[in-house]
């Protein structure tokens, strides 16, 4: 089963991170584009939070045919959320991750490209394994688990654990991973 990603980037994104993830994303389900950037939606920006709220950048996503994965640098928030790493549509088309808090110079360390790209894939993936209608699962190893912190993501590895691939197999749902 061939599925197509779409990785749309929202604002300016690191193009290094964007190249990763298509040729991750490539191996893992069969194909993935880079679409033209989009601007962000300006009505998402919450003027005393200096954050943008995650649910309006990822209503202003494109449905595409398959899986549309929305990356963006800007900080976001949800609903009664001090902020989130993503968020995306169970069982629906469109995901969405921030890089803003998976960079390390976040909290105050050197910028590192490698620690930013492994962050970045698993939160991609795990956003992608909702729109997949993967719920969150309590093997904190498995990508599916909730990270509620950065020391959560780095706890976790980026595949999906043997309980979650099954659960996609049962629905017809192979991936290379
Ligand atoms: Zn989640
Ligand atoms: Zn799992």
């Amino acid at each position: 089963m061939i599925m197509r990603i779409c990785i749309q980037p929202v604002g300016d994104v690191n193009d290094e991170i964007l190249k990763f993830l298509k040729k991750k994303f490539g191996e893992v389900f069969g194909m993935c584009e880079i679409l033209p950037k989009i601007d962000i939606p300006i009505y998402a920006y919450n003027f005393s939070r200096g954050q943008f709220n995650s649910t309006l950048i990822l209503k202003s996503l494109p449905t595409v045919e398959d899986i549309v994965l929305g990356v963006t640098e800007v900080d976001i928030y949800a609903d009664n959320l001090n902020f989130v790493f993503g968020e995306a549509e169970l069982f629906g088309k469109r995901a969405l991750i921030s890089l803003a808090r998976l960079r390390p110079e976040f909290y105050g360390l050197p910028p590192n490209k490698d620690v930013l790209k492994i962050r970045a894939l698993k939160e991609a993936i795990h956003e992608i394994g909702h729109v997949l209608g993967l719920i969150h699962c309590e093997n904190k190893r498995c990508v599916m688990s909730f990270s509620n912190s950065i020391i959560d993501v780095d706890l976790k590895d980026w595949r999906y654990c043997k309980k979650c691939l099954k659960k996609l197999q049962d629905r017809g749902i192979y991936i290379s991973i």
